[in-house]
């Protein structure tokens, strides 16, 4: 097949006929990025034509963009709740698509307090593994020999539940991986896991995690490359093998399987390709002996070529932990999805994190740009902001993505921030910039300022009977340790010295700033550990005050100040570090069900 493609012709030929089809693909597609967003719309306005939504807003069968933009609003999750519950509670009328809603994929962003349910349809499962498709062949333009080896993944499901109609709700990923396109997939040299399907689609995370971690081990010569989703993801694979490598490696002697996995697949499974290998344990127990876990990734998949892990956006704060425990392995970002869709790739995906952009594929949905204004507050509804096509967006500036898709969702806002980097043909590539409203995250966990205020005036009502207050407060994302954790600053006001809170006083309040926070954060701290207790600093009374010194001593207008509600920049760290007088721990887990409130 001849193939005129920028990319392969730059690096080289690609490195078999899938590739060659699926490089063409992107050149194709990214070429003629505005015709494919044409047919886009035209699609999903013409089969969705007679739903509810799109009667509401009388869009009377028009499919062009001018008709599209001036009678459809610009939308958030809010605005959409009645629909998603009368979907969730079993209308199955055609509200938002003409196709019925399959399933709903329970987004990591929160509406009050819970996560939000994003419908989907069938079809949308196509699209997802066509991107997924891609990944490779771009990856093998860079990194040859890669159908060699394998790739050892730490990937899993997570719980799901059904809503009072009878829909299921889990996350993407569950969703993703217990299809028939995930588990059945044809072999392909260039995408072998060692992780087999019964150990990533075990419900039982402990479970899951060893079995990975035991194939992982068993088959390290022959791993290329190490990944997870996020790097939090892969860092919590790190703090297990720290944890659990002596069990690991008696498995390995001895050949016979951790009696704690009781899954009979996995069992059946493992039970199979475990042969003791004392040679194999010996080696394994030798390196994880050491106190010095410098390097440890290289160390035991000694032929790892890259770490595939994404470490844009908030998950940047991991990069130097990852680079400590990879020996600086290269790390690549391939993907930018989310439960709404999934958006595009990486076209360059060995470059250095901090250059990664994102090209966008212009055949996943319709996709618009509000430019971004960081010092404005949300637009009145009576002037929209005009928003901008895929291929009309300007190099340097930032903008929020506002989709529509397949499943339902029309001109709905995203809530991510992008910089156009530059383009690739006439797609536009995009750098993450970050996503609207977040102050505080450790993995999926997004946590706004309102969130964590509440949470801080609820647990200060505990210190009402000590007749002490909180002053004031910032947070801090503490990702030193695995897994990361929340720090809260508290400057505290005692009218009565000889009746302070006690230890266990401020322990509690640690535990009801937890209940407080969103589901998402008591999942990742209940269900998923990957987020470890929350901690309460006390720092000395006029810290605040040295605070706003500083800040203003850096240039802050006096007028303007406002006490940061959350805190990364080292200085400031060490000033509040330097004033903390007691330091608690939350004592017990928060309440999480899969159920929702
Ligand atoms: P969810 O809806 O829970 O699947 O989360 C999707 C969100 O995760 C996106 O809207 C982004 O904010 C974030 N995200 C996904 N992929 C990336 C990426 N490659 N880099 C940075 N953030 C990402």
């Amino acid at each position: 097949m001849a193939v005129d493609s920028p990319l392969s012709s730059q690096l080289g030929p690609p490195v078999c006929e899938r590739d060659a089809k699926a490089l063409h693909f992107i050149e194709e597609t990214t070429s003629h990025a505005d015709s494919v967003q044409d047919r886009v719309l035209t699609e999903i306005l013409t089969r969705n034509s007679q739903t509810e939504y799109l009667t509401r807003f009388k869009l009377n069968g028009a499919t062009d963009r001018e008709t599209f933009k001036s009678k459809l609003p610009i939308i958030t999750y809010e605005d959409l709740q009645p629909e998603i519950h009368r979907i969730a509670n079993g209308d199955r009328s055609a509200i938002l698509s003409a196709h019925p809603i399959s399933e709903f994929l329970t987004s990591s962003g929160t509406s009050a307090g819970e996560r939000k349910l994003m419908p989907t349809i069938k079809e949308e499962l196509d699209r997802r593994r066509l991107l997924y498709s891609l990944l490779m062949p771009v990856m093998n333009l860079y990194v040859p020999g890669l159908e060699r080896g394998k790739g050892l993944y730490f990937l899993f499901v997570k719980s799901e539940t059904r809503t009072p109609g009878g829909l299921l709700a889990r996350p993407v990923l569950t969703s993703y991986y217990k299809s028939d396109h995930f588990k059945t997939r044809p072999y392909d040299p260039y995408n072998v896991y060692t992780s087999p399907n019964e150990a990533i689609l075990c419900p039982d995370s402990f479970q899951s995690m060893y079995a990975q971690m035991l194939c992982g081990l068993l088959q390290r010569q022959q791993v290329l490359r190490v990944g997870a989703v996020f790097a939090s993801g892969l860092l919590r694979a790190i703090r297990f093998l720290q944890l659990n490598w002596p069990q690991l490696t008696q498995d390995i002697e001895t050949g016979a399987l951790n009696p704690k996995l009781t899954d009979p697949s996995l069992r059946e499974y493992m039970d199979k390709i475990l042969k003791p290998n004392p040679e194999l344990a010996e080696y394994v127990r030798h390196e994880c002996s050491k106190d010095n876990w410098e390097g440890i990734i290289a160390r035991i998949w000694q032929n790892t070529k890259y770490l595939d892990v994404i470490v844009t956006g908030a998950m940047a704060q991991y990069i130097p932990t990852l680079d400590y425990y990879s020996g600086g392995l290269p790390l690549a970002c391939t993907m930018y999805a989310s439960s709404e869709c999934y958006f595009g790739l990486n076209l360059n995906p060995m470059c250095k994190p901090s250059q990664v952009s994102y090209t966008i594929m212009p055949n996943m949905a319709y996709f618009e740009f509000l430019p971004h204004d960081p010092n404005s507050f949300g637009f009145p509804r009576d002037s929209p902001p005009k928003l901008v096509d895929l291929v009309d967006v300007e190099v340097g500036k930032e903008y929020e993505l506002v989709i529509t898709t397949y499943a339902g969702l029309y001109r709905y806002r995203v809530g991510d921030i992008l910089r156009v980097t530059g383009f690739h043909n006439s797609a536009p590539q995009f750098h993450f910039v970050r996503r609207k409203n977040v102050l505080l995250s450790i993995d999926s966990d997004k946590t706004d300022e309102a969130e964590l205020q509440k949470a801080v005036e609820n647990a200060s009502r505990l210190l009402r009977e000590f007749n002490t207050s909180v002053v004031e407060y910032t947070s801090y994302a503490d990702t030193r340790t695995i897994p990361g954790h929340y720090v809260i600053y508290w400057e505290l006001l005692g009218k009565d010295s000889t009746n302070s809170p006690t230890d266990e006083v401020l322990k509690q309040c640690c535990l009801a700033m937890e209940e407080s926070l969103n589901s998402v954060y008591r999942q990742g701290r209940v269900a998923d550990n990957s987020i470890g207790p929350l901690e309460i600093r006390v720092v000395k009374n006029g810290t605040f005050e040295e605070l706003m010194d500083y800040a203003i001593s850096r240039g802050a207008s006096i007028n303007q100040y406002k006490v940061p509600r959350c805190v990364n920049f080292t200085p400031i760290m060490e000033l509040l570090d330097y004033r903390v007088v007691s330091s608690h721990f939350s004592p017990a887990s928060p309440h999480w069900t899969p159920e929702r409130r």
